[in-house]
């Protein structure tokens, strides 16, 4: 559990940590998040993470809650608090506090902020990443703009928890033309059977991912040939390896989509050679005092 939660300008005990019920990040998902993770006390690409809170809010018209330093700081402190060494940390932005009104709020108000820090199980984290996970696929049902990364995941949400019941640890969406677009809270990858790493490309039916970044600057780094193109379910059930990339996992080796074994049923050559270089091409700052 949290110690402490940054909410609206105060550092609180997680268990007093507390918005109004006016606030229409509750009320419309009117809100927006990022999610950095931590590893052995350092950010993992921190300016990225807030380049897409910036891009995010302008799609949203919504303005940073604090200047980008003062909400850097917030963070290292958040993390210090907290006294994490591996984990995440979570910002959510929301338009604010209002009268219930789906339009804006005139004249506008102070948008809301909240910053949360969590130890992960390293054990678990790096158990994923050796043995592999298990993935379904769920009919796409998000809405048109998931590319924003906003706080409306009711459809993640729904997908997750079929997963979870499936004994898998996420869900891929599949379009109406066939297409995987990505997981519930992941972007999806596959090894063809050509040896070509194919992801989807940074359009608006996917979140462009920061571990994707580093994904391909990986990939670039060990010269694995990359297509960023959409692939099909089909593809990847023929794929000869699959994986997903995360925030939260990083690289995961994908060993099983719904009943079908992907490959020979273990992580394959190329996740574990991004694998090998990914934490060398992040960029790293200090996540304390
Ligand atoms: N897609 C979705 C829907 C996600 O929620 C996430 C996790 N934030 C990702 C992709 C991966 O993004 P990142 O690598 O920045 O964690």
């Amino acid at each position: 559990m949290p110690r402490i939660v940054y909410v609206n300008g105060r550092y609180l005990p997680y268990a007093r940590a507390a918005v109004h019920v006016e606030d229409r990040g509750l009320q419309f998902a009117d809100s927006v998040y990022e999610v950095c993770a931590v590893r052995g006390g350092r950010f993992m690409d921190i300016a990225k993470h807030l380049d897409r809170l910036e891009r995010s809010l302008g799609e949203l018209t919504m303005a940073m809650p604090l200047g980008r330093r003062a909400l850097e700081h917030v963070m290292r402190e958040v993390a210090a608090r907290e006294r994490l060494v591996n984990g995440l940390v979570y910002v959510q932005v929301t338009r604010g506090v209002a009268p219930r009104n789906h339009a804006f709020p005139v004249p506008s108000v102070r948008p809301g902020l909240i910053v949360l820090a969590r130890t992960r199980n390293q054990d678990d984290h790096t158990a994923r990443q050796t043995d592999g996970v298990a993935v379904i696929t769920v009919p796409e049902t998000r809405w048109a703009r998931v590319d924003i990364k906003t706080t409306a995941l009711v459809a993640n949400v729904l997908a997750k928890e079929q997963a979870a019941n499936a004994g898998a640890v996420e869900a891929w969406f599949v379009d109406t033309d066939g297409h995987i677009t990505e997981g519930s809270s992941s972007n999806a990858w596959i090894v063809n059977t050509d040896g070509a790493l194919i992801t989807r490309a940074a359009d608006r039916k996917i979140l462009a991912g920061i571990t994707r970044i580093a994904t391909k600057k990986a990939a670039a780094a060990g010269e694995i040939r990359l297509v960023e193109r959409a692939f099909t379910l089909a593809e990847a059930l023929a794929a000869r390896e699959a994986f997903l990339t995360s925030a939260g996992n990083d690289i995961a080796p994908v060993i099983r989509i719904d009943d079908h074994t992907v490959g020979d049923g273990r992580p394959g050559p190329v996740a574990k050679s991004l694998l090998q270089c990914f934490y060398d091409v992040v960029d790293y700052e200090p996540a304390g005092r």
